[in-house]
């Protein structure tokens, strides 16, 4: 079989570049050449952008991924939007498909989701992901305020990314100064004055979305202290017997009922993780902005879920943050299903009136929804790449421009005056980083802006 195959990947965070590791590391031909495009001037997606500034571990993840964007056959190419096609300053999903043998889309779910409440919107009440684009410094989030001088938080939903937002509303400034988050989020976070953190699940203990590693660290830090109230922490019966509790669930359990017998460590903060309250709507004061959410209280109802019980609770708090989960978003010229929030597919192949259409495909969040942790990405790809290869022989056989796509790509963006940031670029960004660190006697501290991205990415050539 002749090659290479050209291939596109849109989206450089875990899912893309499994995706690209994949093509480039099976054996025998046709041999794939891999360009993975980005939106942004920075690889690695929810890596850099998501994954909590305090969880080195995980972060440290990025030195795998950075040597599969090293690989020979990997270009990265940043700072390339994909849009309508023909549209100025992007490059659209047909246009791709003429300029690559394959398009596998990993564009991640980048929306959050909406709670459909009264007051949702009103000053004060934000989207977590917003808040933690803001602290990761993600460069659409640089204008973004929040009241962080305020006394109460109430964050709504209890999955992990509740649990990061509520964790970064209770810690000091020192803990963070080690951090790569932006400075004036530092200062910020770091004058902060907020002394209640409320998590509230609509649901019981037995059904909340975090795991136990992140829901113990959040009685980590110095001066907070979790609270939990030993009456909202009844099992489902819709499990029967506690035995057939999953794991994840029984460990939980076992954390939370250890913090609901303990007398209180009387420390500065206090995040209170409770249950069984379903938010109603987000209340505002006399100035127009929030003061407090009023909630339902359930009951389970026997099959998992949960009922009204007609009784209603508000909690007073300055700041709101909605934590419910993320929901992609379609991409011109791609079909989307808009309950689910996903591309439709068959093990990766991009169905287009329940047909597949040669050449494009997905993977990660896009192709399965925003579940799983980083790790459920790589078998995700696999699966994805297991169908691309499949398909070779045909993909290699379809007309495309023979100019270099990278080349293409310049020619399509020049008119704009946008430039695609490459490999080189991004260790400018890198190297820049390291430098604002120095300067503000930290370690590697993140630019927070457009502008200094692009800036640090020109400086590198
Ligand atoms: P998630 O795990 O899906 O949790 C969403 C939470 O919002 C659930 O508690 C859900 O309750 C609640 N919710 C949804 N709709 C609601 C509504 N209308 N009213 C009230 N509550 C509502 O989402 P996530 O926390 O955004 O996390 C997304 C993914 O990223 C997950 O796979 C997560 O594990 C992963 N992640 C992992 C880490 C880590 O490993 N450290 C960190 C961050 C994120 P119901 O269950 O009742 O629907």
């Amino acid at each position: 079989m002749a090659g290479p195959l050209r291939v596109a990947v849109v989206g450089s965070g875990p899912s893309g570049i499994y995706t690209a590791q994949a093509l480039v590391e099976r054996q025998g031909p046709p041999q794939a050449a891999v360009d993975v495009l980005d939106r942004l001037p920075c690889p690695y997606g929810l890596v850099r952008y998501g994954v909590a500034p305090d969880h080195g571990k995980i972060k440290s993840l990025q030195d795998t991924l950075r040597r599969v964007l090293e690989h020979p056959r990997v270009r990265f190419v940043g700072n390339v939007p994909v849009g309508r096609d023909g549209e100025r300053g992007s490059v659209g999903t047909g246009e791709l498909l003429g300029l690559y043998h394959a398009v596998v889309y990993c564009v991640g779910a980048p929306a959050d989701r909406r709670l459909g409440i009264p007051g949702e919107d009103l000053p004060g009440s934000f989207s977590a992901t917003d808040f933690v684009s803001w602290y990761s410094a993600h460069p659409d989030a640089a204008a973004l305020r929040f009241a962080l001088g305020v006394r109460s938080a109430v964050v709504i939903g209890v999955g992990n990314v509740a649990v990061d937002v509520a964790r970064f509303l209770a810690h000091g400034a020192d803990e963070l100064r080690g951090t790569d988050v932006p400075q004036a989020a530092l200062e910020a976070l770091g004058a902060g004055t907020v002394s209640e953190v409320h998590v509230v699940g609509r649901r019981g203990p037995s059904r909340a979305k975090f795991t136990t590693k992140e829901l113990r660290e959040l009685d980590t830090l110095p001066d907070a202290e979790v609270v939990v109230r030993r009456d909202e922490l009844a099992l489902d019966p819709a499990y029967g017997d506690p035995g057939a509790l999953p794991a994840v669930a029984r460990r939980n359990a076992a954390v939370l009922d250890g913090w609901a017998r303990r007398a209180p460590l009387g420390r500065a903060r206090r995040v209170r993780l409770r249950f069984f309250l379903r938010p109603v709507a987000v209340l505002g004061g006399p100035e127009g902005a929030v003061r407090a959410v009023r909630f339902e209280r359930t009951a389970p109802d026997g099959r998992g879920g949960v009922v009204g019980t007609g009784r209603h609770e508000e909690i007073p708090a300055e700041l709101v943050l909605r934590s419910v989960g993320y929901r992609g978003v379609p991409l011109p010229g791609l079909p989307f299903d808009h309950r689910a929030g996903t591309v439709p597919h068959a093990a990766g192949r991009v169905l287009r009136d329940g047909a597949p259409s040669p050449g494009e495909y997905v993977a990660g969040w896009i192709k399965r929804g925003p579940t799983g942790v980083i790790g459920t990405n790589r078998p995700c790809a696999k699966e994805t790449v297991r169908s691309l290869l499949a398909d070779a022989g045909a993909l290699l056989g379809r007309e495309v421009s023979a100019a270099d796509p990278l080349e293409a790509l310049r020619e399509l963006l020049r008119p704009s005056g946008r430039e695609p940031v490459g490999w080189h670029g991004w260790l400018g960004i890198e190297a820049a980083e390291e430098e604002l660190g120095r300067r503000l006697y930290r370690d590697r501290v993140k630019i927070p802006d457009w502008e200094g991205l692009l800036a640090a990415a020109r400086r590198a050539g």
